[in-house]
């Protein structure tokens, strides 16, 4: 099956993407006033694709919601439903789940419209497996002063500044771009970006100029169970630059090592121990999900 042949689900039906549409008023399309997540569905065994972290994305959604003030259209368990079901309807391994929500339809006016009803759309594409050159290279990363706007904590679907940097990444034979606002890092323009320095994983802490990522809690996570040192804390550019190693973090990319900035060599130039221990860990942790994700189709009674 093509992604162009998914079913998705808009509105409380579930109908063929190529036939999904949605009214140009939209203040999604008007105004990009929504938010959104993702979610990586990986084949962690024969026949069994679980969800990875449903739960935090969901949270990081109701977040997401409150903050632009869109009432929760469904409740924790409906849109668990909804993702199993995706997840189902889908033959391939490796999905990735998209799900926005909108303020919904009305006459534009920047003013909240009162009593409308929400946009709600999800839909599963094929997630392609991570690039075995990326894994084993590395990859190649340019620097940008971070233009954005001051509440990069929101996952909201406005995502010009994002979108400009990804483009200058590949104009600039790149696959991301790492963004430093007043001398400091903040993030990728889709993924969050660590540091090793001295044997010690270092990213920034949460902040309204970071996207929180359900990735970068994993990798801290599992770093700390392996006794890896860590700590958060501001990160200036020259320490970015000066690294022994620089990884990236996001849903669809995992964990990836950047071996070169801005044409210049990371380190050695190679994928460092950091990383490989934290990929390592990073597979066994989206093992030991799949039993919680089992677990969870049986409490909602869908068919596993
Ligand atoms: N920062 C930005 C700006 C992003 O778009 C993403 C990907 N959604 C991330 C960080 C990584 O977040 P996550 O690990 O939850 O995918």
């Amino acid at each position: 099956m093509e992604w162009q042949q998914a079913t998705c689900y808009l509105n409380g039906e579930f109908v063929p993407l190529a036939s999904a549409r949605i009214p140009v008023l939209d203040r999604g399309f008007i105004f990009g006033d929504g938010v959104y997540e993702v979610i990586p569905v990986d084949q962690v065994r024969p026949g069994f694709s679980a969800p990875f972290r449903a739960h935090e994305h969901f949270d990081r959604f109701d977040r997401s919601l409150a903050a632009v003030r869109i009432a929760n259209p469904l409740a924790r368990d409906e849109w668990l439903r909804l993702l199993a079901r995706l997840v189902e309807l889908h033959p391939w391994p490796r999905q990735s789940i998209y799900l926005q929500v909108t303020r919904g339809v009305a006459r534009r006016d920047h003013v909240f419209p009162a009593g409308v009803t929400p946009t709600v759309f999800a839909v599963s594409s094929p997630w392609p497996a991570i690039a075995a050159d990326q894994i084993e290279n590395g990859t190649a990363a340019v620097t940008h002063a971070d233009e954005r706007w001051l509440h990069c904590e929101i996952k909201s679907t406005s995502l010009l500044g994002n979108v400009l940097m990804k483009q200058f990444a590949i104009e600039h034979d790149a696959t991301e771009t790492v963004l430093f606002r007043n001398g400091f890092l903040t993030e990728g323009s889709s993924t969050n970006i660590l540091v090793m320095r001295g044997g010690k994983l270092l990213a920034p802490q949460k902040s309204n100029l970071i996207l929180p990522g359900i990735t970068y809690d994993v990798v801290f996570e599992i770093a700390r169970a392996h006794d890896l040192p860590c700590e958060v804390r501001t990160i200036s550019e020259a320490e970015v630059r000066s690294a022994d190693e620089i990884l990236l973090s996001s849903s669809g990319r995992e964990v990836l090592a950047i071996t070169r900035l801005d044409g210049k060599p990371v380190g050695e130039g190679r994928p460092g121990p950091g990383f490989r221990r934290i990929h390592a860990w990073y597979q066994q942790a989206k093992r030991d999900a799949a039993v919680r994700w089992h677990a969870e189709l049986q409490r909602l009674a869908v068919a596993v």
